[in-house]
């Protein structure tokens, strides 16, 4: 796939760097023989989507692919589902091509203009390679679980905006998302957005709904928020060329987006890292101070100042009761819970922990044994 300049638009949560995932480098003259069973699957059961049967979808992807200025490797088709309103993009990491299914409700829901927003984000789920990203029920433990969802959720994010540049106007996709998420027509809706996002007020003021952090998707009124705020960032305005300089840098906006998200999901995932990183912290700075093999009275200070006066009792009472190697198996087991961690908060970790090696009595060379022992398992 070639990079062009919708790839700054990516959200900046949605960042595969975050779980040390490469992106792949596609080569186009492998094509797998996966492709070809999706492929076979989607011919008995759909209908592929051709200038001679389906001319106004089939313009409609080509006006798209056109505008984003992105190569043709995929298949679309429509399938017959009277109650779903909805579009999916299916790619696995070893291939170079997609097939994206939309369905008939979709279709008849939405105008042809409409329809371009959808096509133009499932379009994204490829560019941006979302099929790399491990899918939650992978997941070993709840906060890996949690975290995934996360960037699922980010990853909705960034397509919507590619969306919202393939159907041309705020409009059009907003009006999209509203007619799917409640399902009705044109006839049914007055397209008031900003009283529909008062909605976003009030689910906010009642502290959010926790069960939608196990949602693989934002809500509707969060990605509605994420977009008009995006249609005013300095970055998107700059590309399409408006003598509006806007007010935010997309920087800050992603910032605003992510907060209003959160409020949403509530915070057991930033709460469970924030535990994990802690807990690290603590134990890492323990094995650090002991390297010389000794909790000298400095240290024992220091550690009081930055994790409390109850944890530094209950360490002292454990090295009294405990023999060293025990306690550094029990340092290297926790040590390794930082593996969950997304990369940003491993990096931080390892800094806070080269600042206490710094500062740690003993030996330098043993120090930098400890040191070195412990961001491996992190
Ligand atoms: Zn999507």
């Amino acid at each position: 796939m070639l990079k062009n300049s919708l790839i700054q638009f990516r959200y900046f949560k949605d960042d595969p760097s975050q779980l040390n995932i490469d992106l792949a480098e596609y080569d186009q003259s492998k094509i797998s023989s996966k492709n070809y069973e999706n492929l076979r699957d989607l011919l008995a059961l759909s209908v592929k989507v051709s200038k001679e049967i389906f001319p106004e979808i089939f313009q409609s992807i080509e006006f798209v692919l056109d505008k984003l200025k992105i190569r043709n490797n995929f298949n679309f088709f429509v399938t017959a589902n009277h109650i779903e309103t909805n579009a999916s993009c299916i790619s696995s990491p070893d291939l170079n091509s997609a097939e994206i299914i939309l369905t008939s409700k979709l279709i008849e829901l939405l105008n042809y203009d409409e329809l371009k927003y959808v096509i133009g984000h499932e379009i994204a789920h490829f560019y941006f390679q979302h099929h790399l990203y491990p899918l939650p029920s992978s997941a070993k433990n709840r906060i890996s679980y949690l975290n995934y969802l996360n960037f699922s959720r980010a990853a909705e994010i960034s397509c919507d905006r590619i969306g919202f540049l393939a159907a041309g106007n705020l409009d059009n996709a907003l009006k999209a998302m509203l007619k799917i998420l409640t399902g009705l027509g044109e006839k049914h809706i007055k397209f008031n957005f900003s009283s529909y996002l008062d909605q976003l007020r009030e689910l906010k003021e009642i502290k959010g709904n926790s069960n939608l952090i196990n949602s693989t998707h934002p809500t509707l009124l969060n990605r509605m928020q994420a977009l008009i705020l995006f249609s005013m960032s300095s970055e998107y305005l700059n590309f399409i060329g408006s003598q509006n300089k806007g007010v935010y840098t997309l920087a800050e906006i992603d910032e605003k987006i992510d907060s209003s998200i959160q409020k949403i999901v509530g915070d057991e995932l930033v709460e469970l890292n924030k535990d994990i990183f802690s807990r690290c912290l603590m134990w890492g700075a323990l094995g650090l101070f002991l390297a010389d093999k000794n909790f000298n009275k400095k240290e024992q200070e220091l550690f009081e100042k930055n994790f409390g006066k109850k944890n530094l009792d209950s360490i002292k009472s454990l090295i009294k009761i405990s023999n060293p190697k025990s306690i550094t198996d029990k340092i290297h087991q926790i040590l390794n819970e930082a593996s969950v961690l997304i990369k940003e908060d491993k990096i931080q970790l390892l800094k806070e922990l080269e600042k206490i090696s710094s500062i740690a009595s003993g030996e330098k060379e043993e120090i930098e044994e400890v040191l070195k022992e412990l961001k491996k398992l992190i």
